[in-house]
């Protein structure tokens, strides 16, 4: 325990669970803060000492030790090797959370963005030495078109959110031109979008006006033209939207919306389930954004780096903004004006997420369009292989119909077992897997979202369904225990995720001396 009541050791987190001279679990290896292993006398270089000199410091000179602890070479890079083992990745097991997509990296694609000339390159260097880049940022650029349907794309929004703030901002600036900026200030979003949405449409300073989803789970037209009046300016519909269905009266909530004066932005994060089949420009949208680092592989965990280009359709290309890549000749160039151009001003300094961008157009090259069209295919058939397999234990909302690429679960079924969404899914850890994601979306009770993507194996998918069959025929047969103490295997149990998150205790301070 050190002087903030961290447990610094299982035996502490833990006084039942049999206990280790070394608080290790077999090679599960319990690792102390740097600050409580390293040693004020330690260190792991041996330099010489500096010819005399005069320093220019003056005053602001240091004058006690620093005070940073000190580790030799093994001991550091120990300490770091076994911290990484404690996190759980895409790389080490199946990642089940929903709305999130995480989905296996292609090893092709981290060699490729590591080519030096991209991985090296400076945004300020001169254009004409960035040719290779542009090019590659060009073609993925008329990929997304060409997936989507759509006219224009800014490929510099860095993240879905930041995406929608751009495509917010388009819609904006077109309800600007026509002088309707200030009267239009009402988006209407489903209740059950994802918290983005609302919190983008108030960064803009547009208020939110909520449109219920009818039972089904969908959105009906109806309920779209009811919420419609001359004072919204854009709807902000996801689809698939994040109870994993497909919107399927979205043509005639595009054509209700246009009739009203208004734009249409899709939050097109579960992308991954309709590319190649259908294309936001058929159905009526438009702005959207595409997050690469959901449907075109990219690693993102950790929160970044993302990438979040946003695809316009004819009525708001003028408005997207700036710069853009313009051909003159043999050679590309960015252009911060454009004739054709009402740009809105920049959403980032220079052009995107390159290493992104590299990522997402080695996985498209290497998929081409029938591959990306059958990831899509494969998403939504792993999904509904979930559903379906776990249908006659697990209550499901809208368990009576195909899904896309996400199967939704709620705590029906956990009624009389005395045991929540939260207990099950932290059982799961102990089966070695990440656990779904949980009360999301809201309007679902105790909603537990699965979501497997294209790239588990169908041995893959067996074993976790297995997995979830087994524990959850425990759950209801009355096996309390072992849930409400799980995780038990993990290196740490329930911690206080509230306080942690409401207290973050960041700093570290010395024990008081004994
Ligand atoms: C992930 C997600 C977002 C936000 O994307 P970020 O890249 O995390 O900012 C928005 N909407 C939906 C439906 C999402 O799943």
């Amino acid at each position: 325990m050190n002087s903030h009541g961290r447990p610094t050791r299982p035996a502490d987190a833990e006084p039942t669970r049999h206990a280790t001279f070394t608080g290790n679990r077999g090679l599960d290896m319990e690792e102390a803060l740097i600050f409580e292993t390293g040693r004020l006398d330690a260190t792991g270089v041996d330099l010489e000492a500096p010819a005399p000199f005069s320093s220019r410091l003056g005053a602001h000179a240091r004058r006690e030790a620093i005070g940073l602890p000190g580790l030799t070479e093994p001991e550091a890079v120990r300490h770091y090797a076994r911290l990484s083992r404690n996190n759980y990745s895409i790389d080490v097991g199946l990642y089940p959370l929903g709305s999130c997509t995480m989905k296996h990296n292609p090893r092709l694609n981290e060699k490729v963005a590591r080519l030096p000339g991209f991985a090296d390159l400076h945004p300020l260097q001169p254009v004409s030495t960035a040719q290779g880049a542009l090019a590659l940022i060009e073609a993925l650029a008329e990929a997304l078109l060409a997936l989507t349907g759509m006219s224009a794309v800014a490929m510099s929004p860095k993240a879905g959110a930041h995406g929608e703030l751009c495509g917010m901002m388009a819609i904006k600036a077109a309800l600007a031109a026509r002088g309707e900026d200030k009267t239009r200030s009402v988006v209407l979003v489903p209740d059950s979008a994802h918290g983005t949405n609302p919190a983008t449409a108030a960064l803009i300073g547009m208020s939110v006006r909520a449109v219920p989803a009818d039972a089904d789970g969908v959105v009906s037209a109806d309920s779209v033209r009811a919420a419609l009046a001359p004072d919204v300016g854009a709807i902000m519909l996801t689809n698939p939207n994040t109870c994993g269905l497909f919107e399927r009266n979205i043509v005639a909530i595009a054509e209700a919306v246009h009739v009203a004066g208004a734009y249409f932005y899709c939050d097109g994060a579960n992308f991954n389930a309709v590319m190649g089949k259908t294309r936001p420009g058929d159905l009526g949208v438009d702005a959207m954004h595409i997050n690469l680092h959901k449907t075109f592989s990219t690693p993102h965990g950790g929160g970044g780096p993302g990438a979040g280009p946003v695809v316009f359709s004819e009525r708001l290309a003028r408005y997207a903004p700036a710069p853009r890549i313009v051909r003159s000749g043999d050679a590309l160039a960015l252009a911060e004006h454009a004739e054709d151009s009402e740009a809105f001003g920049r959403m980032s300094a220079f052009h995107g997420q390159m290493g992104m961008f590299v990522r997402a157009y080695a996985y498209i090259l290497s998929h081409g369009g029938d591959g990306l069209k059958q990831a899509s295919e494969d998403a939504v058939l792993a999904a509904n292989y979930i559903r379906v397999s776990l249908a006659d234990l697990m209550s499901a909302p809208f368990g009576d119909r195909p899904c896309m690429h996400e199967a939704l679960f709620d705590d029906r079924w956990l009624k009389d077992s005395g045991l929540t969404t939260l207990d099950f899914a932290k059982a799961m850890i102990d089966e070695g897997y990440h656990p779904m994601t949980v009360y999301f979306p809201l309007v679902v009770h105790g909603a537990m979202l699965i979501e497997p993507t294209e790239s588990e194996s169908k041995a893959s998918l067996d074993l976790f369904i297995m997995a979830l069959r087994d524990l959850a025929m425990k759950a209801v047969s009355g096996e309390r225990e072992r849930f409400l103490a799980a995780p038990i295997h993990a290196p740490r149990r329930r911690l206080d995720e509230t306080r942690a998150a409401r207290q973050p205790v960041l700093r570290w301070t010395s024990p008081a001396p004994v």
